[in-house]
Formats: C-alpha cells, structure tokens, sequence
C-alpha cells in the first residue's frame, strides 16, 4: 500500500511528497522541517518524521533512534534560526486534550520572543 492510500495519511504527508507546497527548510531520508502555517511565534517549525506516526503514544522503542534525530533536527534549526541562545520551546500535542490537529507526529519549534508560561489555561 502506498503511503497515500493509507488512511493514516495527512496533510503531512501530501507535504513530505511535495504534493502541497510548503516552507521546507530541512528534509533528510527520515525527517521533514516546515514552516507552521498558522505561525504562533516569529519562528515556528514544524519538525516531523517522513514516516505516519500518529501520535506520541505510537512510538515503540525502534522508533527512539528517529525521535532522537528529531530533537537534533530541531536543536540545529534552532541554532540556524537564531533563537538558540534566547531560547525557545519545544511542544509535542497529544489527542483531544493535548490539542493534537493534525495526527502525524510533530513537533513545534517555537522562538523569537518570549514565549510566557507554559499553559495559557
Ligand atoms: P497540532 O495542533 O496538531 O499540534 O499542530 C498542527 C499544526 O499544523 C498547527 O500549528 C497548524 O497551523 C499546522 N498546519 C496545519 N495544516 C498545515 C499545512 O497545510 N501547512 C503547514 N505548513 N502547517 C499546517
């Protein structure tokens, strides 16, 4: 089955294939960076694996070697976007509660400003 057939895919997806345009600012065979479209802060990326995995709670252990890239990915995009020093935040939502939209793991890169607390509510 191919990637697109599969139910578990997204907009994600669609935008790993380069079938929807999108700000992609680092791609390797296992990670895919994009600018957020809804940017929430002045830097906002979006740090995904190539490969659907819906949420967190999917990850099994063979999956630690690509979650550790990931957090290298965006270590490194930090440092290349200039908000490494400032500091910034990194956020993984999780289903409803965690105000997971769209379900293919991601993580947000979010700087350039200071960030406030953790949790608006
Ligand atoms: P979630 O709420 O699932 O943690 O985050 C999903 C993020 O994906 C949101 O911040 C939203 O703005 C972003 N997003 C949704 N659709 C698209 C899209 O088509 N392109 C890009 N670049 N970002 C998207």
């Amino acid at each position: 089955m191919n990637d697109e057939d599969s139910p578990q895919d997204t907009i994600f997806g669609k935008i790993i294939r380069g079938e929807i345009p999108a700000d992609i600012v680092f791609q390797d065979d296992t990670v895919t960076a994009f600018r957020d479209i809804s940017p929430q802060a002045p830097v906002h990326i979006l740090v995904i694996p190539n490969q659907v995995i819906p949420t967190i709670t999917d990850v099994t252990e063979a999956h630690e070697p690509l979650l550790g890239h990931m957090m290298t990915v965006a270590a490194r995009l930090a440092e290349s976007e200039g908000i490494a020093e400032d500091g910034f935040r990194l956020i993984v939502n999780c289903r409803d509660y965690g105000g997971q939209e769209v379900y293919h793991l991601h993580v947000h890169l979010l700087g350039g400003r200071p960030l406030g607390p953790m949790l608006a509510s």
